[in-house]
């Protein structure tokens, strides 16, 4: 059943996450346009001033080429139609089609070509942080081959008026600058994935940590016999709640104590004294409402707050909670034996001491315990002397 709840969540963060990374992709196809556009403009002015070897045609058919093929990626990449391929950012394929175009712009840059050699390590300084070493190198090789092929072609048409040995030279430059890009590139990249594999395990670590808090927490807050809270828990909510009152309002706060619960662990044993304490904690959680506390003070004494009430509500609320236990049975018990509880009440105000209304109430529960137990009594001042009697 669960498993149609949880699926939504997950698609919802698939999602998430792929509209994140579309966007990176994007961010990325748009920054490399900026370099097409400088190529452009670099072919515009070598055509003007004279250096650039092909016809008007051939630099506006660069320029529709490139045009062409990005549009091609950028529809791509709308219509997510990239996702389809097993590498959806298309950085091989994107990079691969910058270099054929490189090459197609210096077959005819005449005497510019020594200086937009260049163009190809720019292209690939894209590929670093997203292909492998492997890649990496065969576009840097791909780069190579392109760029012997246009001198090739250049010498084989023309054999006079090519400077062999200046393009092999130019040729040697750019096989080490890319072999020195590829390198440095791979480790920058490997770099970067320990670096992100650390951060991730970090991030476990701090998960895990936050996990032990929160389990240190519950323990410290909690008593592990009956689930409840304990009393130091009790003290600082109701202490914290005491501080979030209004001035006409009024916090009730009960103390319980099971009555002869000697006797049931001496006549049935600790296990069966446990049960029934258990059993109170569940049954004083269920008569209670959202924002109500209960709490177990220790031993066989609980603790109930009960937020925006007055006096006569908590009675009733108490006396619901005697009457039910009264009548509840214990599997540990034998039949026809019942535990029963006496309780002491009193009223929280804003500007009360937590400690004298907790002794109130305390001093009302002597006086329920006096007065033959299984009941509720309202604290009255009177109550003091009785105790002090
Ligand atoms: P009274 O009606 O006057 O409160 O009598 P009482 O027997 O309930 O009070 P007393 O203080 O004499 O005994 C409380 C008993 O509660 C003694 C103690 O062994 C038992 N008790 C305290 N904590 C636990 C617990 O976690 N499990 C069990 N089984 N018994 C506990
Ligand atoms: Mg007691
Ligand atoms: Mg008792």
């Amino acid at each position: 059943m669960p498993s149609h709840k949880v699926e939504p969540i997950v698609n919802e963060t698939q999602a998430a996450d792929n509209n994140k990374f579309q966007a990176l992709r994007l961010q990325r196809f748009f920054l490399a346009q900026v370099n097409y556009l400088i190529t452009y403009l670099v072919i515009g002015v070598a055509w003007a001033a004279g250096h650039y070897d092909g016809s008007a045609w051939m630099a506006f058919s660069h320029v529709l080429l490139g045009l062409l093929t990005q549009s091609v990626f950028l529809l791509l990449f709308k219509t997510g139609l990239n996702l389809r391929f097993s590498e959806p950012s298309l950085s091989n394929a994107q990079i691969a089609v910058a270099i054929l175009l490189t090459t197609y712009m210096l077959a005819f840059s005449d005497s510019l070509r020594g200086s937009l050699i260049l163009v190809y390590a720019n292209i690939l300084v894209f590929g670093i942080f997203q292909l492998s070493r492997r890649d990496l190198l065969l576009q840097a090789g791909l780069a190579l081959v392109c760029f012997g092929s246009v001198i090739a072609f250049d010498y084989y048409s023309s054999p006079s008026s090519q400077n062999l040995t200046l393009s092999l030279v130019q040729w040697f430059i750019l096989a080490c600058f890319l072999g020195c890009l590829t390198i440095t590139g791979s480790y920058i990249r490997e770099l970067r994935e320990r670096l992100q594999q650390r951060h991730s395990t970090l991030q476990a670590h701090q998960e895990t940590l936050r996990g032990m808090m929160g389990q240190l927490q519950s323990l410290a807050t909690t008593d592990s016999l009956t689930g409840l809270a304990n009393r130091r828990y009790f003290i600082d909510e109701a202490r914290r709640r005491m501080t979030l009152m209004r001035p006409n309002q009024t916090l009730g706060v009960a103390l319980i104590d099971l009555d002869h619960f000697k006797r049931i662990n001496d006549l049935y044993g600790h296990a069966a004294g446990d049960e029934v304490l258990q059993g109170f904690a569940k049954l004083a959680t269920d008569s209670l409402r959202e924002g109500d506390l209960v709490a177990r003070f220790g031993g066989e004494e609980f603790v109930i707050l009960l937020s925006n009430t007055d006096l006569d509500i908590l009675y009733q609320c108490l006396e619901r909670i005697r009457v039910s236990f009264a009548k509840a049975h214990f599997p540990s018990l034998p039949e026809g034996v019942n535990c029963t509880l006496s309780a002491g009440l009193s009223m929280i105000h804003q500007e009360d001491d937590l400690e004298v209304r907790l002794n109130n109430a305390d001093q009302a529960l002597y006086t329920a315990k006096n007065s033959g137990r299984n009941r509720c009594e309202r604290y009255q001042p009177s109550h003091e002397k009785l105790t002090q009697a």
